[in-house]
């Protein structure tokens, strides 16, 4: 049997919102148009709801972990998490694994064919944030496994369909050539916790990387006359840069000027969350760490910043308060630039054919209700 079911509210074209009517059928967007379709135009049996404003669902290329949860090799963290995320507006995600040890790994991709991604947001493979990384600029990473990474753990990682995204520092030895493997093996590549020169950089962009990993942080700072990562990441197109609008990686101040330098197509809202997000202060774990967390951060014993207590619903709460962008532009961030860095052409867009993957809001930005191929995730 057929189910359709109409909603009708401000809906979000490309980066602006305008009233419409949205038909969902059978998972998909069936339909959209401009304008608020009256009732008498659909069969009596079908559900038409009236809402605030309705947008394709969010998309998170970044979170460790959350409500209680890490990120690692037990499936049913990695559901749980998914289980929760429609809460925060978003509809799939990428699992992000932080820099292990080799022998981790393959209970990691063993995870993968083991979990239930019918139980809330779809994760759309994994995100595996280092160890490929730069012993300067490790974060919260363990130095342990950034020194321990070599050729022979990369190459197990080609036979494995589950990798998504990688985060690597593009100036390591063979860089370049593991970029364009896993660009050709159609793994997304971000260059990210990299002490890189400006030219080191560019190489990274020119060998196929798309992405940069949380632009500001953990990257070689600049210089005038030695501009480095963060420099190239702002100049170079081909390049979107990846944030976190926390209030606390970075100063607003360094948002503004990624989002006047680079253009709202070029930068992608993520949440770095870790297992402590939607959570109260305490101590939690990641990557075998003890984490300290407050209101607002999450750091290691030394201070280091370890992943974050955003979510992608406050993160567009703080764009708008910050007057950095309207709602459809802070939405835009966070669904199509997001679909297109990872090439899911199928979601990040209220458009016929989609996804039926939707969130709708109140008119005062919060999360009433999520949608997941056409089913209700969540609802306030
Ligand atoms: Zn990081």
């Amino acid at each position: 049997m057929t189910t359709t079911r109409v909603l009708r509210g401000k809906a979000q074209f490309g980066s602006h919102l305008e009233p419409a009517t949205v038909v969902i059928e059978d998972g998909h967007i069936h339909a959209i148009s401009r304008g608020q379709e009256a009732s008498g135009n659909f069969a009596e049996s079908v559900s038409i709801s009236d809402v605030d404003v309705i947008s394709a669902g969010l998309i998170d290329l970044q979170a460790n972990g959350g409500n209680c949860h890490e990120i690692g090799n037990d499936p049913a963290a990695l559901d749980a998490v998914s289980a929760w995320l429609p809460e925060t507006g978003v509809t799939s995600w990428l699992p992000t694994v932080v820099s292990a040890s080799a022998g981790f790994y393959p209970s990691v991709f063993d995870a993968w064919d083991r979990i239930n991604p019918s139980s809330g947001a779809t994760p759309l493979g994994y995100h595996l944030e280092g160890p490929f990384l730069s012993p300067q600029k490790k974060g919260a990473h363990q130095l342990r496994h950034i020194e321990e990474a070599n050729q022979t753990l990369f190459e197990t990682w080609l036979e494995q369909s589950s990798i998504r995204l990688v985060t690597l520092a593009p100036e390591r030895d063979d860089a370049v050539r593991r970029i364009e493997t896993l660009s050709s093996h159609g793994i997304v590549v971000s260059l990210g916790h990299t002490n890189a020169t400006y030219e080191q950089f560019k190489a990274g962009i020119d060998a196929g990387a798309t992405k940069a990993t949380h632009l500001f942080n953990t990257m070689s700072t600049i210089h005038h006359r030695d501009p480095g990562a963060m420099v190239a990441t702002l100049n170079d197109v081909r390049i979107t840069a990846g944030l976190i609008p926390d209030g606390v990686h970075t100063h607003p101040g360094m948002i503004d000027l990624a989002i006047r330098t680079k253009g709202i197509d070029r930068i992608v809202i993520v949440s770095d969350m870790m297992s402590a997000a939607g959570l109260q202060p305490g101590i939690y774990g990641l990557g075998g760490q003890e984490v300290t967390v407050d209101d607002l951060s999450a750091r290691l014993a030394n201070g280091t910043l370890a992943g974050s207590m955003l979510t992608m619903d406050q993160a567009i709460r703080n764009l708008v308060d910050w007057s950095f962008g309207s709602f459809g532009e802070a939405l835009h961030m966070c669904t199509a630039v997001p679909a297109r860095v990872i090439g899911e052409s199928n979601r990040g867009e209220l458009r016929a054919g989609a996804v039926a993957d939707l969130t709708i809001w109140t008119a005062d930005l919060n999360v009433s209700e999520t949608i997941v191929g056409g089913t209700t995730a969540w609802r306030r």
